[in-house]
């Protein structure tokens, strides 16, 4: 088989992405976001953590709080160093790389298990010499650019992503409405400047802020309330509100998946690619659709031995950390066949789950069951169950006779 048997779904199945990203461990925003992200379970973002006046030690309780909540922690370096002004290697390798250990170990003694994988450059001060250093420790960089925007076709500097920054003085509210409007394509851009337009297949908006307070002294700072509002519209907008890490994982994922070729096997093909940088995520999913009609109607999934089932729309979610893929024909093991109108347990159902969800064939979720039956009320026919527990799903194709 030829060409790429692979497509990511853009954006996770979303019309387009946010990540929303507060830099320099400040007090406010333990203090103020937690409670409000507690009601938002569609928004996570992330925070950027600095020792500058200490705010990573005395804030950690709170950040630990945020990360265990689903929130990404990331760099933004020791001292928030001019890095462009940093001599000598080890002390950029110190502001980095050590204190990305030290954010890890901080937050550990707080409880919550955190891998930083991102870093934000102080003053967006960036250069050939301090990417490599950044590299060695970090998959992705975030800097500055006035319209924070990412094509989802055009592979970016990963260490240079753009974003856009919030002040009081040079932004307003309707301003952060509109541009969240514009990655989800939300308007009438006939005759705007080309920068302003959402590209082809939803665009990733970096947004940029510091302290969350009511301090009107403090330009650098946004209104606990104004901040809200954004986060609600960019809900509404039907954006992916997730972490820089996370969407940008998922973005350098796809330019790898999405480029790899099938090689045939005995009943079908498999797929392999390289993890693009050894910092990444420990787990990656990524929404895609797999070409499973060239193999068989019925063609099983697989990621190291473990079956994938589609999703709802036919999309499987795939693990690419695991750095391959299976597509085969179904074997006897994949089929139960059985004379009852109701199935049991069986010798191959995994003893540690018990609850399951059944699929029809095309992946339309229909209910759930307890152990290997299918209600008696079901018509007769395949079905594909998937255990509700585990890291990857245990699934199997049984029949409903
Ligand atoms: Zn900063």
């Amino acid at each position: 088989m030829a060409g790429t048997p692979i497509n990511t779904v853009p954006w996770n199945g979303h019309v387009g992405a946010v990540s929303f990203t507060f830099d320099d461990a400040l007090a406010n925003q333990p203090q103020n976001l937690k409670p409000m992200l507690d009601d938002l379970p569609d928004v996570h973002v992330t925070f950027f953590l600095t020792d500058m006046g200490n705010g990573l030690k005395q804030n950690a309780a709170g950040f630990a709080a945020l990360a265990k909540a689903g929130n990404e922690i990331g760099n933004h370096t020791k001292t928030h160093a001019h890095l462009t002004g940093v001599g000598s290697d080890s002390e950029l390798e110190e502001e980095i790389v050590k204190f990305a250990e030290t954010i890890e170990s901080t937050l550990a003694e707080q409880g919550a298990d955190v891998k930083v994988t991102s870093l934000a450059t102080p003053f967006c001060e960036n250069n050939a010499k301090i990417k490599d250093v950044i590299a060695k420790r970090h998959f992705i960089n975030r800097d500055c650019g006035w319209h924070g925007r990412n094509d989802w076709d055009t592979e970016p500097d990963w260490m240079s992503l753009q974003a856009k920054i919030w002040t009081r003085s040079g932004a307003t509210v309707t301003e952060m409405l509109s541009a969240l409007d514009t990655a989800a394509y939300i308007g009438n851009f006939e005759g705007a400047n080309p920068w302003d337009v959402q590209v082809k297949d939803g665009s990733w908006l970096v947004v940029l802020n510091h302290g969350v307070t009511d301090d009107a002294g403090d330009d650098y700072a946004i209104n606990p309330s104004d901040i809200k509002k954004i986060f609600e519209h960019a809900v509404e907008n039907k954006l992916w509100v997730a972490p820089f890490g996370t969407v940008g994982a998922y973005h350098r994922a796809h330019f790898v998946v999405d480029a790899a070729t099938s090689n045939a096997t005995d009943d079908g093909f498999t797929v392999t690619w390289e993890i693009p940088n050894e910092h990444m995520p420990k787990s990656v999913p990524l929404r895609v659709k797999i070409d499973t009609q060239s193999v068989d109607e019925n063609a099983v999934v697989e990621q190291a031995g473990k079956k994938i089932v589609p999703e709802s729309d036919g999309s499987y979610i795939i693990e690419f950390m695991a750095k391959e893929l299976k597509v085969r024909k179904p074997n006897a093991d994949d089929v139960l066949d059985d004379s009852q109108s109701t199935l049991h347990k069986t010798t191959f159902a995994n003893p540690a789950y018990t609850k399951y969800t059944v699929f029809d064939l095309n992946g339309v979720r229909l209910g759930g069951t307890n152990g290997w039956i299918i209600p008696a009320s079901y018509p007769k026919g395949s079905y594909i169950i998937r255990a509700e527990a585990g890291d990857l799903p245990a699934v199997t194709r049984i029949v409903n006779k």
